[in-house]
């Protein structure tokens, strides 16, 4: 990618404002705009690796977006194969337990209804009370089950190849669940990108976006001016001192304390 122009903005990425042009060849107005989707791995220390999808809606010319049309093939259906089985052994262990309540809570209904008739009219007989909590705890597990059920396909990301910071295209699958597909960019999609959210501790998060084009991404800066993270601005650098400053306080905190147990006349 020959992109190489870059504007730091802060605030989530839903806020973000293209300029009204198309962002591959700079024409205006945009004819429409196509998602551009990406998926960042991150890692950590001690916590599992997790994965974290993104996307932004990305003006282009009516020429800009037949290419990208014809650039974009259906989404391998291996891939999605792949993704379909994942799915069904997820959910797998829940529909057994699901189908069982339900055939449950099918047949409990009329003792139900008689129950609740008796309770509405002031019966004080226990067997109706058992009968109402037994329908209720059943009808908790069957929440438990259609919940984890539901979590289970949201998203379903193919790992078979790097997915260090991927572009991705998306698909919807059956009961909310959703397939994760590392594609590479089309030609006028190529233009832009943006990378993974930046974490500061006494700053504002923030993501770099990289354009193909200087003068889109100054317009692109223009537009979102109240948000540019500009690492020289007084509020970055006064940030990124307090930050050292704390780092500097931690760590004499913890020698202080270190030394402290040390100490032989306590
Ligand atoms: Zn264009």
């Amino acid at each position: 990618m020959l992109a190489t122009h870059l504007v730091d903005l802060t605030g989530p990425l839903d806020g973000v404002r293209f300029p009204n042009l198309c962002v591959a060849c700079g024409v205006t107005p945009p004819a429409g705009d196509v998602p551009l989707e990406k998926m960042f791995r991150r890692t950590y220390h001690e916590s599992p690796t997790t994965y974290e999808y993104a996307n932004v809606r990305v003006p282009l010319c009516a020429r800009c977006l037949t290419v990208h049309e014809r650039a974009r093939g259906p989404i391998d259906p291996a891939a999605l194969r792949r993704l379909r089985r994942q799915w069904a052994l997820k959910i797998l262990p829940y529909v057994f337990p699901t189908s069982a309540i339900l055939w449950l809570l099918a047949h409990l209904t009329p003792l139900l209804a008689r129950s609740g008739t008796a309770l509405l009219g002031r019966s004080r007989n226990w067997g109706d009370l058992l009968v109402l909590g037994i329908v209720l705890f059943f009808a908790f597990c069957l929440y438990g089950f259609v919940r984890a059920s539901l979590d289970a396909g949201r998203p379903l990301v193919d790992r078979t190849g790097d997915l260090g910071d991927a572009y991705v295209r998306t698909q919807r699958g059956a009961l909310g669940s959703w397939y994760v597909v590392p594609d590479g960019p089309t030609p006028p999609l190529a233009a832009v990108d943006f990378g993974d959210e930046q974490f500061e501790i006494l700053a504002p998060n923030h993501r770099t976006f990289r354009f193909a084009s200087a003068d889109v991404a100054a317009r692109f800066a223009a537009v979102n001016a109240d948000r540019v993270w500009d690492p020289a601005s007084p509020q970055a650098r006064q940030a990124s001192r307090v930050q050292r400053l704390a780092v500097v306080a931690v760590v004499v905190a913890v020698l202080g304390a270190a030394v402290w147990q040390l100490l032989p006349f306590r």
